[in-house]
């Protein structure tokens, strides 16, 4: 099975620096495959020292002589409107280009730029809506606090939903008042390339977004390393966070990362069992289970574990997979050759561990490609590796448990905590239980759809800090308190 190649697909991506595309100054590139081929389709500018320097030091000229730090709130957040405006415009290329590049199926891709979209909206009402605090001691002093821009920001982000999360973090830092340097994901670096126009389009003055393609280790830890970037914003992995905050030590730099998660779903027997499938096959085979917040491990009551697992099972190998183009498709090819080994490890390392329900392995209609039937196993202990590590794909855990106690156990065994979910009639037992998981999110009888005014972020090794709302803001923003005797 072919892929469908968007028409005009560029077969090189440049960086953007100061208002200019450029290539490497070493001249280094990099090759960009397609997950349904496997084959180069476009290679793209591979950033080092030089080029984040580059970048740095526009973004640092627009911070320190450029009228973005200092414009009204209102000002920014025009363009900020005019930001979405022009991304919106972008939808169904965007789509196209994303589905291309990462592999997610097409009807999936076509919510990205509405949810891009709304981030800037979001931010742009914010950051116009915000108020600085006074306290006064009447008679004899008045304390006010005003925030600033922190300084050039360093965004760092994944290859699941890659254009999206990009904009998770430009939104909140561009309302802020910060200029940025952007590294998107080597994997998927396609969609990132439309940030350009959007900007341009928007009226965003050349220097304050600035984007630098490359690998990790080397474009990445640059941006990490550089002493005029004070603030990192990162999303991705669990370890590549640990090394970016060692290396953010030497510059005390602040961060906020977004990590891995493995996250727990506890359904009660009293639940409404139709709606607790819908939600659950949704949470871990939408965006083909590359979703930090997928439901990944689902703890059952004993009374309905059989139950439960011959329907999901039934379910789950009924589920379309197929070439991320189709409009048919469900599940649709995972985003690389490396990925997709690793995520096929764990199902034979699942083989050993537990029961096999659904899946498995290759579908047999799609011989090529990084394609994997939504694999479910059963009777998942507490100690197996597909219990406890990220797999990252569309792969799922069932447990049954006897008790409340126990349920909270299971769900709290594992060292991430970014999301869970409840699933009980029992509204008490609800609140209680969603409680006691150790998660930075939870949701009640509801799968994971976001409320944006919401901190969102993880606990234990799920992240630090958190995005969204006012936190986000208040990251990329120093306070300032000026103290004035009356
Ligand atoms: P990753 O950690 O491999 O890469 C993320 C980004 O970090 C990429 O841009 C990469 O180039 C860069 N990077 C890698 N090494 C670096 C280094 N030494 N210094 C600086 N930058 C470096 O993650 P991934 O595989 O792209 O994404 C999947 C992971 O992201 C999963 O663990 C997933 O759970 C997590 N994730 C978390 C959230 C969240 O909000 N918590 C959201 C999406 C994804």
């Amino acid at each position: 099975m072919t892929s469908a190649v968007p028409p005009d697909l560029p077969c090189h991506l440049q960086h953007y620096i100061d208002g200019r595309s450029v290539d490497s100054a070493s001249g280094a590139t990099f090759k960009v495959i397609d997950p349904v081929s496997n084959k180069p389709y476009a290679t793209a500018a591979a950033g080092g020292t030089e080029d984040i320097a580059r970048a740095v030091a526009a973004a640092r000229r627009a911070f320190l002589d450029g009228p973005w730090p200092s414009m009204a709130g209102r000002a920014r957040a025009r363009v900020l409107v005019a930001i979405a405006d022009a991304v919106e415009a972008r939808e169904d290329r965007l789509a196209e280009l994303e589905s291309f590049d990462t592999g997610l199926p097409i009807t999936q891709a076509r919510g990205q730029a509405r949810r891009a979209a709304e981030n800037f909206r979001f931010f742009a009402d914010m950051i116009v809506a915000r108020g600085d605090e006074a306290y006064s001691v009447p008679g004899s002093q008045l304390n006010y606090v005003v925030r600033k821009p922190v300084g050039v920001a360093g965004l760092i982000t994944p290859w699941n939903t890659p254009f999206m999360l990009e904009s998770w973090k430009l939104a909140p830092a561009l309302a802020a008042g910060c200029p940025v340097v952007l590294k998107p994901a080597e994997f998927t670096p396609l969609s990132a390339g439309l940030w350009p126009g959007i900007m341009e389009d928007a009226g965003v003055p050349a220097g304050v977004f600035n984007l630098v393609n490359g690998i990790g280790e080397d474009a990445g830890a640059a941006l990490v390393e550089h002493p005029d970037v004070p603030l990192i914003s990162f999303t991705g992995e669990t370890t590549t966070g640990k090394v970016i905050m060692r290396a953010a030590a030497e510059h005390l730099k602040g961060l906020s990362m977004e990590l891995g998660g493995k996250s727990p779903v506890v359904v009660f027997a009293d639940t409404d069992l139709d709606a607790a499938l819908d939600s659950t096959l949704f949470g871990v085979f939408s965006l083909n289970g590359e979703r930090c917040t997928a439901g990944s491990r689902i703890l059952v009551e004993r009374p309905i574990y059989d139950e439960f697992c011959r329907r999901y099972a039934d379910r789950a190998a009924r589920v379309v997979v197929g070439p991320p183009s189709d409009p048919a498709t469900e599940v649709g090819a995972l985003v690389h050759p490396e990925h997709y080994d690793r995520v096929l490890s764990y199902v034979e390392i699942g083989k050993g561990e537990a029961r096999l329900l659904a899946g498995g392995g290759r579908p047999e209609h799609l011989p090529e490609g990084n394609y994997l039937a939504p694999t479910v196993f059963a009777d998942v202990k507490p100690d197996a590796r597909i219990f406890r590590e990220e797999i990252f794909g569309p792969v799922v855990a069932l447990t049954p448990f006897d008790t409340e106690a126990e349920a909270l156990e299971l769900a709290n065994a594992v060292r991430y905590g970014l999301a869970g979910y409840v699933w009980t009639s029992d509204l008490k037992r609800g609140h209680r239980v969603a409680g006691r998981i150790e998660a930075g999110m939870i949701w009640l009888n509801s799968h994971n759809v976001r409320d944006l005014r919401t901190p969102f972020g993880g606990v234990k090794e799920s992240g630090v800090g958190h995005e969204g709302g006012h936190r986000s803001i208040d990251f990329y923003t120093d306070e300032h308190i000026i103290h004035v005797a009356l």
